[in-house]
């Protein structure tokens, strides 16, 4: 008998190894009782007594959002004014270069990666992504019959430039159109943040690379908001001025992180083009996608970011509010990174933010370490080439001595 489906999605299931892992570790706590239970699966903020962070400064005002603000469908498809606004102040504030770019807003950055993938590339063409990368970047690839090639995320400690290039090169070569994908800053699932030679290097190649076909680079900043430096890294986009008119950057940017706001499901992809032809048939695309898919983000969402990042007291709140949990991650990373450092433990190069990555390239040894870690009550999460520790969720306490209990199981 034929199948009910079509052949695109026959036999299509969702597996998602967080929430798998997740409910593992629930399964231990609810046994073992959560002192006893390292849980290093979520990918969200949890403060040192292991609660859930939703910040004061931005459920707090999310109170006096009127009721109708939030029962109303938003203002536009491309996304409220209002919010545009906003999201290109919090952006490109302190960018001095003149940037030519449209914003659409999406149900978070997961919304702005997979519409771009679907409208930049044709079925059975490639994305390329880094070696190490979010697993939801194969998903979306999949669902839109896009194939995926990986660069080499490291070479001596450092971005592998020189593969990313080859690696370009090569996917030029086959479809005369690239779109590639680099997480940064605040890799997920390393923690490697690029140095500013390393983007120069990208930007310059692309340019280069750019006489032979399009080229897109996809610029996924879900973590930005808890790199070390704060908002002076913003002034990197300013970089995305000197593109050539046969490149565009696109910035999937998410407030699921920067305000604590996963559930609400707001984010934006922000083009950035010399190319003002190009610029335009992107966003209206964007624009028929995002009706024909998710139709309109969430109004109140839109609403909320627009009041806390412009009004300059719940601003100044929000700010010291989220330093307070930079400063944290900092400091389990300090504990974790270097506790590995000491006792030898394998980890990919680290700079900052949620996550901290070991290094288990079989993945058979990579499958039975994580087994051996579970019947240990720690719980990580399989990512490409290793197991990912989310320090965001795993308090200074029990960070202390994890990378050497890890150090001992392996052995
Ligand atoms: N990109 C990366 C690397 C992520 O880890 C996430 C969330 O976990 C996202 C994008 C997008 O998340 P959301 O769709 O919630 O904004």
């Amino acid at each position: 008998m034929s199948s009910f489906l079509n052949k695109q999605s026959d036999g299509k299931v969702m597996v998602d190894k967080v929430f798998k892992a997740a409910i593992k570790a629930k399964e231990a706590k609810e046994i073992f009782g959560s002192d006893n239970v390292v849980d290093a699966t979520l990918g969200t903020l949890f403060d040192e007594d292991g609660v859930f962070v939703a910040f004061d400064s931005v459920w707090g005002p999310y109170e006096s959002i009127n009721k109708i603000q939030k029962a109303k469908y938003a203002g536009s498809i491309q996304g409220n004014p209002s919010f545009r606004d906003a999201v290109t102040k919090w952006l490109f504030e302190d960018v001095t270069e003149e940037l030519h770019f449209e914003i659409l807003a999406t149900p978070g950055g997961a919304g702005a990666i997979s519409s771009t993938m679907k409208n930049i590339l044709n079925p059975g063409e490639s994305v390329i992504k880094p070696s190490q990368g979010w697993g939801p970047y194969k998903t979306m690839a999949t669902e839109f019959d896009i194939k995926l090639q990986d660069y080499n995320m490291f070479k001596d400690g450092h971005f592998d430039v020189e593969d990313f290039k080859k690696t370009l090169q090569n996917v030029m070569n086959q479809q005369g159109k690239i779109l590639a994908i680099i997480n940064d800053p605040c890799h997920n699932p390393t923690g490697y943040t690029m140095s500013g030679q390393e983007w120069d290097e990208v930007i310059e190649f692309v340019n280069e690379l750019s006489k032979q076909g399009p080229v897109v680079l996809l610029n996924d900043i879900a973590y930005v908001d808890y790199n070390n430096q704060g908002n002076e890294w913003k002034k990197h986009f300013g970089k995305f001025s000197k593109l050539s008119n046969n490149a565009m950057a696109v910035i999937a940017f998410s407030t699921s992180k920067t305000l604590t706001a996963y559930g609400a499901r707001a984010g934006a992809a922000v083009a950035i083009t010399n190319n003002a032809t190009e610029l335009s048939k992107f966003i209206n695309a964007g624009i028929y996608s995002a009706r024909s898919i998710w139709s309109t983000v969430n109004n109140s969402a839109m609403e909320l970011f627009a009041l806390v990042t412009t009004d300059e007291l719940l601003l100044k709140n929000y700010m010291k509010e989220k330093q307070y949990y930079v400063d944290l991650l900092k400091e389990r990373a300090d504990i974790f990174v270097g506790e590995s450092h000491e006792v030898g433990l394998d980890i990919y190069p680290f700079v900052e933010g949620f996550f901290v990555t070991i290094k288990v390239q079989d993945n058979i040894e990579k499958e039975a370490l994580n087994l051996k870690l579970q019947k240990n009550n720690i719980f990580t999460v399989e990512v490409d080439g290793g197991l990912r520790i989310a320090i965001c969720s795993v308090s200074r306490e029990k960070l202390k001595g994890l990378a050497k209990r890890i150090k001992d199981i392996m052995n």
